[in-house]
C-alpha cells in the first residue's frame, strides 16, 4: 500500500508563490466530491506560505516555508473525529468528509499546524487533500508540486523504496516542521530556517576589489560547514541552531587566516573580516 508524502526543500524555494496560486486555481469554486467542496475565493489557502526574515540590514534574508496539510500518521484531526468526518485513507491521505463534517466548526481547531479553515458559504471545515481527485485520475503529483519551477516540492510514495522521494530521503533524512506536536507528519523539510551568520571579506591590500572565492568554514559541535564568498565578497550560513557557539575561520591563499567564536543567540552579521597578506 502507498503512503503519500512530500519533501519541501526551503533552499530551493524562491518565493514565487506558484504553489499557492496553482492550489487556489484548482480549488476555488470547484467541487471534488466526495473529497472537497469549492473553496471560497477569500478563504485561507490550502497551501500556506509563511515568510521568515533573518538578519539585520544590510544583510537580510527571507526564507519561504510552504505548508500544505502534513497528512499526519497520528493526526489529531482524525483522533478528534466522532463520526468518521475526518479520516485517513489507506494511502495516508487525510480527508475531511464534506458531508459528515457539515456544521462542525470545531474541526478547525483540531490541527495544531492551523492548516484547516472554515468555509462560511459551504458551512464546512476544509484543508489540502494532496489533490486526491487528481491522483485517482492518474496524476503523478498534486498541482502545487507540478507548478513549482524550482523543484522545491517533491511528492511520492514513502513506502515504495524505489520512488524518487524515498531515494531522496534515504540519501539524507529530512525533518518535521514541528516534531514536538508528535503527529508523525508525512510532509518533511530540508533546510528549515534557523539562525543566520553572515559577513563580508576584505583583502587588506586589494580593498577596491571584491574578495571572491575566499574559503569560510564554520565548526560546531556537530561538524563543519564550508562555503566561499560570492562575487561581492559576501558569505552566509543559514539554518543554524540557536544558542550554539561556532568557530568561524576565513582563509585565502597568501593571506593570514582569521578565526573567531560566534554564538547564535541571535542572527549575526559580523560585518567586514579583513585579511592581511602574509
Ligand atoms: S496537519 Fe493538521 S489537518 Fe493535516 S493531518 Fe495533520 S493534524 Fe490533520
Ligand atoms: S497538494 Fe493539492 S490541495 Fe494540497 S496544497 Fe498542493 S495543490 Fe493544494
Amino acid at each position: 500500500m502507498s503512503r503519500y508524502g512530500m519533501v519541501i526543500d526551503i533552499n530551493k524555494c524562491n518565493g514565487c508563490y506558484n504553489c499557492f496560486l496553482a492550489c487556489k486555481d484548482e480549488y476555488t469554486g470547484n467541487d471534488y466530491l466526495p473529497y472537497s467542496v469549492g473553496q471560497q475565493n477569500e478563504a485561507s489557502p490550502f497551501m500556506k506560505v509563511t515568510e521568515k526574515e533573518m538578519g539585520k540590514c544590510p544583510k537580510v534574508k527571507v526564507d519561504y516555508v510552504a505548508q500544505p496539510c502534513f497528512q499526519c500518521s497520528d493526526a489529531t484531526c482524525v483522533k478528534m473525529a466522532t463520526n468518521g468526518e475526518v479520516y485517513r485513507r489507506p494511502d495516508g491521505i487525510v480527508i475531511i468528509d464534506p458531508e459528515k463534517a457539515k456544521g462542525k466548526r470545531e474541526i478547525v481547531n483540531s490541527c495544531p499546524y492551523r492548516v484547516i479553515s472554515w468555509n462560511e458559504t459551504q458551512n464546512v471545515a476544509q484543508k489540502c487533500t494532496f489533490c486526491v481527485h487528481l491522483l485517482e485520475k492518474g496524476a503523478k503529483e498534486p498541482r502545487c508540486v507540478e507548478a513549482c519551477p524550482s523543484g522545491a516540492l517533491l511528492f511520492g510514495d514513502l513506502d515504495d523504496p524505489n520512488s524518487e522521494i524515498s531515494k531522496n530521503l534515504a540519501a539524507a533524512p529530512a525533518q518535521e516542521l514541528n516534531p514536538a506536536y508528535g503527529l508523525k507528519s508525512n510532509v518533511l523539510y530540508r533546510n528549515l530556517p534557523g539562525r543566520l551568520i553572515a559577513g563580508e571579506v576584505i583583502l587588506e591590500d586589494r580593498q577596491g576589489e571584491c574578495a571572491k572565492d575566499v574559503k569560510v568554514t564554520l565548526k560546531g559541535d556537530n561538524g563543519e560547514l564550508s562555503t566561499e564568498t560570492d562575487f561581492l565578497g559576501d558569505f552566509e550560513f543559514k539554518g543554524l541552531p540557536a544558542d550554539k557557539t561556532f568557530k568561524l575561520t576565513v582563509e585565502y591563499d597568501d593571506y593570514k587566516s582569521q578565526s573567531m567564536d560566534i554564538k547564535t543567540d541571535t542572527d549575526k552579521n559580523i560585518g567586514e573580516v579583513l585579511l592581511a597578506s602574509d
